[in-house]
């Protein structure tokens, strides 16, 4: 018996093993999996097991910086997420600004919070515009 243990434990050396994108991908394939109990897609069963297949394929694979990258492009992921989320709380806890995005080069602009209708010129692309302001 113990040998046998030994030889698996031989056997993931070298692995890639298991990490944040092997837990989203099993999480969201449970989600589904779940979801499908009631829909009883043949699709969505193919992709549940597509991502079960793909995060053990993950975990076992020996190709270990190709790995870390696309964990690296999760995380990266995460906290663009995280870092547009605080800019929103921050953005609305401004009472003397606006945050308006250009329509043209699609910068944000902070622009002085006073009612009524205004023209702004974006600072970036020099495009002139229409900013609109509800409540001061
Ligand atoms: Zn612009």
């Amino acid at each position: 018996m113990n040998n046998f243990y030994y030889k698996i434990m031989r056997w993931f050396e070298g692995r890639y093993g298991i990490d944040n994108l092997f837990y989203l991908l099993f999480c969201f394939s449970a989600v589904l999996a779940i979801i499908n109990i009631f829909l009883r897609l043949i699709y969505l069963q193919i992709i549940v097991y597509a991502l079960v297949i793909y995060a053990v394929f993950r975990a076992l694979s020996k190709n270990i910086e190709a790995r870390r990258r696309e964990n690296e492009t999760l995380e990266n992921l995460v906290i663009k997420i995280k870092r547009k989320r605080e800019n929103t709380i921050l953005r609305k806890q401004d009472k003397t600004h606006i945050y308006k995005k250009c329509p043209y080069c699609k910068a944000v602009l902070k622009l002085p919070r006073i009612k009524g209708n205004h023209k702004t010129v974006c600072p970036r692309c020099k495009c002139e515009f229409n900013v609109r302001v509800y409540k001061e």
